[in-house]
């Protein structure tokens, strides 16, 4: 999903971050009211693998643009039999599982500790929810996603073992995003869109009801997202979803000019309200 249907006075950025280049030019338009962000993280053309992106770049990018919530949309895979290919999951939890990414933006020479006990902003993903579940959409709410590093999908053994501990779904991509969107103060949560069954269960996957599921996925969180940020952009015009208690402070910082400490704003929060529409 590249284009919104409804996104006006639209134009792309193309932003140069101290981590590099993120995945693709930044859109930004003004969707139902609402001014937004898109960045595909695989880019256009869906071109850089999961271990690929660059997510500080990503990330950066969307916090230089002043963006203060970001909406992550994941095509996923599922671990519970309840969890139905075509459902929309919101997850609460995180397990990484991934390796050697790039995952914080705090290093040489600065050194913080970040809170990461609720990953994914719950006023956000409980918004979402609300929405999707109006909308009519099968939703499920809470759960955790494993993030493997991938570009493989899992094995049957690793799949065996991740439903084993309770996971609710798999993917490539929620990590290290959700942790440098926390480093940077971002509201951030998750639509995971189940495409298929992982690996453990029986039922035979073939490429047509994997891309069948993809499409119809893609429909649905479209209009998802295209009601979705009307309540989102409500919450946050009355700052209310800005004070967030859930937000944990750093809780040290050895250099205090190069990050805003709790309380402070950030430098570079010049706009609000730019929910960032993600695609996989
Ligand atoms: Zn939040």
């Amino acid at each position: 999903m590249y284009a919104l249907e409804g996104l006006r006075d639209v134009c792309e950025l193309k932003i140069c971050t101290p981590f590099g280049n993120p995945s693709d030019a930044v859109v930004i338009g003004t969707l139902e009211g609402s001014r937004v962000a898109f960045l595909p993280r695989h880019g256009r053309g869906h071109r850089i693998n999961p271990s690929e992106v660059n997510h500080r770049a990503n990330i950066y990018a969307l916090k230089t643009l002043g963006v203060e919530q970001i909406i992550s949309v994941s095509a996923c895979g599922s671990l519970k039999e309840e969890l139905h290919p075509r459902d929309m999951v919101f997850p609460d939890q995180v397990f990484d599982r991934t390796k050697g990414r790039a995952s914080t933006f705090f290093e040489k020479g600065i050194v913080a500790h970040i809170g990461m006990a609720n990953p994914y902003c719950p006023e956000l993903a409980q918004r979402l929810y609300d929405t999707a579940t109006g909308l009519g959409f099968r939703t499920h709410r809470g759960g955790t996603y494993v993030c493997i590093e991938g570009p493989q999908f899992s094995t049957k053994a690793e799949s065996k073992v991740y439903r084993s501990l309770g996971f609710s779904v798999i993917g490539m991509t929620n990590v290290p995003e959700c942790k440098l969107a926390r480093e940077s103060e971002i509201c951030y949560a998750s639509v995971a869109l189940v495409t298929d069954y992982d690996v453990w269960h029986e039922e035979p996957v073939t490429i047509d009801m994997v891309i069948g599921n993809l499409n119809a996925n893609t429909a649905n969180v479209k209009q998802l997202l295209k009601t979705a940020v009307r309540h989102v952009a409500r919450r946050s015009a009355d700052g209310r979803h800005l004070r967030m208690r859930h937000r944990p402070p750093v809780r040290h910082l050895d250099r205090q000019q190069a990050h805003p400490l709790e309380g402070e704003e950030g430098p570079q929060a010049v706009d609000r309200e730019i929910p960032r529409l993600i695609d996989r």
